[in-house]
């Protein structure tokens, strides 16, 4: 066993404790307190708090870093989006697996840089699912799942669902995500829920949720842009008939509205729609980085807070945000949240995406029993507010594993 003392500690599950002292044994958390003692290992001027729990990205999209331009309207960022990986897939003869697979290597070193635990990855080619169980990284790796006009709803989520793998032996799983309800067909939501709950009813998934304003429009009359992309793409259904109804009916339609569920950015969801997911005791993962990048908007992260919704924090992927930093995610939060507190925010990296995850047993809190998987900050002299200053923008300069620290 191994005893460190450092100047402050967050252990999440309670409020910060000052010139703490941790005990670590064998990967595991042993105690944490305040109670003076000798240490083996003087950590100094540092904040230790849970590794961090990014729940949205996905890092197969790594090698489109700085590819896909800032747009004005969501669908005109997705138009660009696929122009972008039709550009990579074709690559003039070259097979884009080695760039893609560099780039998804480069992507999880820098994700462990920024002090990052557990990923929420969405995946269409569950590419990442091998370099994640390489990696030091837990995961849960969401098997994309899209499909608007499916022959055979039924057969296609039967395929999806045996992609599935929750093996306990290792720390990636892998379960199964619904693009967004404008790309994936009602019959095939109904499938996909109904092929995962008879293999797990607690398994995790995931949904691009109430994303953009566009959204909204293609749910109550059936028109607009999305339309017109998914005619342009060859699989609009001509028998659908537009729901007539908000994003967050529409997942109650189609058997999605329960607390297994992590939706995923919620820019456009009003009050009491938020209010129904907080009462199913569903996640909200917001990345408003990538929500601005994209022109989806600039999420509402008061009313998020004020709903009582459990709220993760994702940067989501390289395509729509400059980094995959949880920290200058948090920064972004604080900005355009002024008035939350603190300690929501970093909840919300920390412990409410571990249990959105499935993860909560391990990941995000200082509690005894829980996987050591520990970070050190960095903190100046003149910091008296250490919960206010993880969300002033921190660097991977001034993180370390505590592991790593000898
Ligand atoms: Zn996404």
């Amino acid at each position: 066993m191994r005893r460190y003392r450092a100047a402050w500690a967050l252990p999440i599950a309670g409020p910060p404790i000052e010139d703490a002292l941790f005990a670590i044994d064998r990967g595991r958390i042993v105690s944490v307190g305040s109670d003076g003692g000798q240490a083996d290992v003087e950590l100094g001027s540092v904040v230790v708090l849970p590794g961090l729990v990014n729940s949205h990205t996905h890092i197969e999209l790594s090698a489109l870093a700085g590819r896909v331009a800032p747009a004005a309207t969501m669908p005109q960022w997705v138009a660009e989006l696929l122009v972008a990986r039709r550009d990579a897939a074709s690559g003039a003869g070259e097979a884009p697996e080695p760039e893609v697979n560099a780039a998804i290597e480069r992507a999880i070193v820098d994700l462990r840089r920024h002090g990052t635990a557990l990923v929420g990855d969405v995946s269409n080619t569950l590419a990442t699912v091998d370099p994640l169980r390489q990696s030091p990284l837990a995961a849960v790796v969401f098997h994309e799942i899209l499909g608007f006009n499916p022959s055979d709803a039924d057969a296609a989520a039967a395929r999806a669902a045996d992609t599935i793998d929750l093996s306990g032996d290792g720390d990636v799983r892998v379960s199964l995500a619904a693009h967004a309800p404008y790309s994936v067909a009602p019959s095939l939501f109904e499938a996909l829920r109904r092929v995962t709950a008879a293999r797990d009813p607690d398994v995790p998934l995931t949904v691009h949720l109430a994303e953009s304003a566009e959204e909204l429009g293609f749910l109550a009359d059936g028109r607009g842009p999305w339309r017109q992309l998914l005619e342009r793409l060859g699989v609009w259904n001509p028998s659908w008939r537009p729901p007539a109804c908000g994003s967050v009916e529409f997942l109650e339609r189609v058997g999605w509205l329960d607390s297994r569920v992590v939706t995923v950015h919620g820019v456009q969801l009003q009050a009491v729609e938020l209010a129904v997911l907080a009462q199913r005791g569903m996640t909200l993962v917001t990345c408003p980085r990538s929500n601005e990048w994209t022109g989806a908007g600039t999420p509402p992260v008061e009313r998020f807070v004020e709903a009582g919704v459990r709220l993760a924090v994702g940067t989501d992927s390289l395509a729509s945000a400059p980094d995959l930093n949880l920290f200058a995610e948090l920064a972004r939060l604080r900005a355009l949240a002024p008035e939350v507190a603190a300690s929501v925010f970093l909840a919300g990296a920390t412990i409410t995406g571990a249990r959105a995850l499935g993860w909560d047993n391990q990941f995000g809190t200082i509690e005894p029993g829980k996987r050591a998987a520990l970070i050190a900050v960095a903190l100046p002299a003149t910091v008296v507010d250490v919960e206010e200053y993880l969300l002033s923008g921190i660097d991977a300069s001034q993180i370390a594993w505590v592991e790593d620290v000898e």
